[in-house]
């Protein structure tokens, strides 16, 4: 280890309630996007790692977890989200540290990420099979829900312990185990909450986490026999991967993956309302979140006007240490993200749209030699561009004109992605008509980015499969089973199907 690193915090893994370096022994290391410079060392996991990782949840989930019941599960969940509760501004400051989110985003996000453990946790012994009066005299018919088994719970790194939270609270309150993999660009957040499930008492091999890059650790725990379930957030071309060679091995997914969404302004919106709502879906986090509003679609008779407000009100964003309570665009969270960003502008240009607001790296003193792309506005995009149909994740406007309802309609629904949709308007059958006739899997009228434990959440085409969030959703980390008990004194005909 050079001289440098030794001055980096060390952070291990976490296998069979075991803190533990990789199979490999070796590190890599995790940056803070604010200063550009390494921070943290993690574990640089492999295939014998997932080995282990899934072996002990295999043995966990036969073993001690399946002796408790849904109740003692639920009563351990709750515990879970109090902890997180006690230690919000601890695991805050780290996921600041390793990713760029503002304090002041973190600080409300942990606060409510308990939330997922309190509601699941409390779902955990209310999930009830049915007696079925089945049309076949002597037979008595029930069905049971099961859980999966293993889980595997792959997560991005543009909202780790959200996001893990998201797929944790219910795979753990229907009774699975679960194997972590952070994302190798912010692993340290996960590995400093996954301390508070040992606090809490979840026995040994319950959750487990290992750290590594995807085609280390994520490929080999997809592929894994035993892994019965791959709950995945990420960029759709991994999704689509995993979902190929989860095929193979038939196992589920969940997939929630990129979007492209349009925010839609009608000129009968409350125009202030509505500017708030475009820069909250845009530079909120600095982009780099799945329900981005990244096309703007705006009417055309308010074009001009909305446009100047919008730049006037961007304008102001205060960029700078994450740290800062009043800072409001922090950080690109990684190198590779910040070039592909910067890369992204150029294509735009290059395209010919034309940037009113931003458009390449913040020079600003308060962003240092932090990873900062200035908030920008393009205009004169139309929608067979690049820039409007790719993902940028980063914040990064295209402002496109319509015409009138259909032609909104039309430009929204025109892209591969269906995640989230935002329409801004005072009419209540536009805003119904809209909701209905939008291909996302959210739709937010005079609002954007509204997110609930208790509403699903996922995406229509190439936003993904399946959803988060809610209370149908925990049976998508079970099975059912139809149980048939005969009633009758003798076994009928064996030759004849009844
Ligand atoms: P990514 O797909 O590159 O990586 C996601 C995770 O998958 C990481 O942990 C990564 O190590 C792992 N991975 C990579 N290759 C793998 C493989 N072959 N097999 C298994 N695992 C593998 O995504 P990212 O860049 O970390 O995250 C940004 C993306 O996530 C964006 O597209 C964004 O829209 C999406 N996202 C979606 C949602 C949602 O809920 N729909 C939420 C947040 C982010």
């Amino acid at each position: 280890m050079s001289a440098v690193q030794s001055e980096l915090e060390t952070y291990q893994m976490y296998v069979n309630g075991q803190w533990t370096a990789s199979d490999s022994g070796e590190y890599f290391e995790s940056y803070n996007p604010y200063t550009g410079r390494p921070w943290a060392l993690i574990p640089r996991g492999n295939a014998r790692d997932v080995e282990r990782a899934v072996d002990a949840a295999q043995r966990a989930f036969t073993g001690p977890w399946a002796s408790l019941n849904a109740s003692q599960r639920g009563a351990l969940l709750h515990k879970l989200g109090d902890a997180v509760a006690e230690h919000a501004a601890e695991l805050a400051a780290i996921e600041v540290r390793d990713n760029g989110k503002l304090v002041a985003e973190m600080g409300a996000q942990l606060n409510y990420v308990p939330q997922w453990y309190y509601y699941y946790g409390g779902l955990a012994d209310k999930i009830e099979g049915a007696v079925i009066p089945v049309d076949k005299p002597g037979n008595f018919n029930y069905t049971r829900h099961e859980p999966l088994g293993v889980v595997a719970a792959i997560v991005p790194w543009n909202s780790p312990l959200l996001l893990t939270a998201w797929k944790l609270a219910p795979a753990l309150a229907a009774g699975n185990t679960v194997v972590v993999k952070p994302s190798e660009y912010t692993s340290a957040s996960t590995l400093a909450f996954v301390r508070l499930l040992e606090d809490v008492g979840f026995p040994p091999g319950v959750v487990n986490v290992v750290t590594g890059f995807g085609a280390d650790v994520g490929t080999p725990l997809v592929e894994h026999p035993l892994v019965r379930k791959v709950a995945f957030t990420g960029s759709d071309k991994t999704g689509q991967l995993i979902y190929e060679t989860a095929a193979r091995g038939m196992k589920r997914v969940s997939l929630e993956l990129g979007g492209k969404s349009p925010n839609i302004v009608f000129d009968d919106a409350d125009l202030e309302n509505a500017v708030k709502g475009v820069i909250s879906g845009i530079f909120a986090a600095t982009g780099q979140t799945c329900i981005a509003g990244s096309r703007l679609l705006v009417q055309e008779s308010i074009h001009d006007q909305f446009v100047e407000e919008l730049t006037a009100l961007a304008r102001t964003a205060k960029m700078g240490d994450p740290m800062n309570m009043d800072t409001q665009v922090g950080p690109v969270t990684n190198m590779p993200q910040y070039q592909k960003v910067l890369d992204y502008i150029d294509i735009a240009t290059g395209e010919g749209a034309k940037s009113v607001l931003g458009g390449g790296k913040a020079t600003r003193p308060e962003c240092g030699d932090g990873w900062f792309v200035e908030p920008t506005i393009f205009t004169g995009v139309s929608n067979t561009m690049r820039i409007a149909q790719e993902e940028v994740f980063g914040p990064v406007l295209s402002v496109i004109p319509f015409h009138d309802e259909d032609e909104a309609v039309a430009i929204g629904n025109d892209v591969d992605f269906g995640l989230a949709a935002g329409v801004w308007t005072q009419s209540i059958p536009r805003a119904i008509t809209m909701a209905e006739r939008l291909q996302a899997g959210t739709v937010w009228v005079n609002t954007y980015r509204a997110v609930s434990y208790m509403s699903p959440f996922g995406g229509y085409k190439r936003s993904g499969l399946g959803r988060e969030n809610g209370q149908d959703m925990i049976k998508d980390y079970m099975q059912v089973k139809s149980v048939w008990i005969s009633t009758a004194s003798d076994v009928p005909n064996p030759f004849i199907i009844r």
